[in-house]
């Protein structure tokens, strides 16, 4: 038996297993809402909570590693203040806030949608723990709704990292969401993770599973940017969003340029 027969026996046996990791009504997934939270650097936990202090873990949560510290902050800005919001350990590089559009108005800031991570154009509000204030500059974004997965999973719904799903979540009152993005990474554990103004909106009940019935036509979503210069990884940095709008004089590198062409990102200045 040569090479070629050989590898054309492997695929046959192959294709005719049953799909592994593939529930018989895949694909549903687990949907979670995300109340408001933050997540801290260390140098911003020992400002709030005392020199030396670390995050203590109250319980996990669903993200391999992640948790939700026994620690409570108050978010305050010139327009409101919101008391008791949940700290996630553990602590990362960048502090960034996770609010509801609702948290939003009620502390009169303009958060844009963006996903966990990119911080471009975030609102800046100010963090008060029992030690001190940390002020938090372009720190606040409303996350978009977003489902982890693993690659086993990716490969069962057959969609990549990046892309926007459409998922139904909810019975009497069901949604559909659009733009929930794909994360595909085998440290992740499968989740569908939507903000409270969403899980209200669909009246999520414990246990809710969401159906993914398709991908967007289009990239819907959009980031608004300040920056002056977007270099190629400032631009590989924002491949999921469909559209990008930029500041009048922003300089692209051509590199960045291409990188936009390639994901076939609409590029508009206002
Ligand atoms: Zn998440």
């Amino acid at each position: 038996m040569n090479e070629m027969q050989m590898s054309s026996i492997v695929e046959a046996v192959l294709a005719s297993l049953p799909q592994r990791d593939c529930p018989a009504d895949c694909p549903r997934i687990p949907v979670e809402a995300s109340a408001r939270h933050v997540h801290l650097t260390q140098q911003a936990v020992e400002k709030l909570f005392g020199p030396g202090a670390a995050l203590t873990k109250k319980r996990a949560l669903s993200q391999p590693g992640e948790f939700l510290a026994e620690q409570r902050v108050k978010l305050v800005t010139a327009a409101g203040e919101i008391g008791l919001v949940a700290v996630l350990g553990p602590v990362r590089g960048a502090v960034q806030v996770e609010i509801s559009s609702t948290d939003a108005c009620a502390l009169g800031v303009n958060a844009p949608i963006c996903l966990s991570g990119d911080l471009t154009g975030a609102a800046d509000v100010a963090l008060v723990g029992p030690a001190g204030v940390y002020e938090a500059p372009g720190s606040a974004i409303v996350a978009q709704a977003h489902v982890h997965m693993t690659q086993a999973d990716a490969r069962c719904f057959g969609v990549s990292d990046g892309d926007a799903l459409r998922v139904r979540v909810g019975a009497a009152r069901a949604v559909t969401f659009e733009n929930v993005l794909a994360r595909v990474n085998d440290r992740f554990a499968l989740a569908m993770h939507i903000d409270f103004d969403e899980a209200n909106a669909c009246a999520l009940a414990p246990g809710d599973m969401g159906q993914l019935i398709g991908q967007c036509a289009a990239n819907n979503t959009q980031c608004i940017l300040d920056e002056k210069l977007i270099t190629e990884e400032k631009a590989k940095s924002l491949i999921s969003q469909g559209k990008i709008i930029l500041r009048k004089g922003t300089i692209l590198t051509p590199a960045a340029k291409d990188v936009f062409t390639h994901a076939k990102i609409e590029i508009a200045f206002r």
